[in-house]
């Protein structure tokens, strides 16, 4: 099991079972959400998602129709994205234990063409 909160600690939450790997996202949204050159997620089936504490902090920003970007409303910290077109998955910003911060669970998405030569 897997174990995360937010920078002010009201939003705490327990995952269970096995995670993919980290998917490293540098679309325009992502680097503006996290206020970051990237954004680092993992998918996760909401079954395997238990809010612990902090339901009444999380608030959403709809940040692209049907995407919802889920935040704590006191210190601003990502929690997770959802897509209506995806249901029953949540996208968990990979703010949990360092347990998940192991090598080889790096996918890196690249939406940025290099120049050529480049
Ligand atoms: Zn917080
Ligand atoms: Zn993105």
């Amino acid at each position: 099991m897997y174990s995360g909160q937010c920078l002010c600690a009201k939003v705490r939450f327990h995952i269970e079972g096995n995670l993919e790997p980290i998917q490293v996202c540098h679309c325009s949204q992502c680097r503006r959400a996290q206020g970051g050159p990237f954004a680092t997620n993992i998918p996760v089936d909401e079954s395997c998602f238990t809010l612990v504490s902090g339901a009444d902090s999380l608030t959403e920003f709809e940040s692209s129709p049907g995407k919802r970007r889920v935040f704590c409303r006191t210190c601003g910290s990502p929690i997770y994205s959802r897509k209506d077109a995806l249901p029953g998955v949540l996208r968990i910003r990979a703010v949990c234990s360092k347990a998940i911060f192991r090598p080889g669970r790096w996918r890196i998405f690249s939406t940025v063409l290099e120049p050529a030569g480049g």
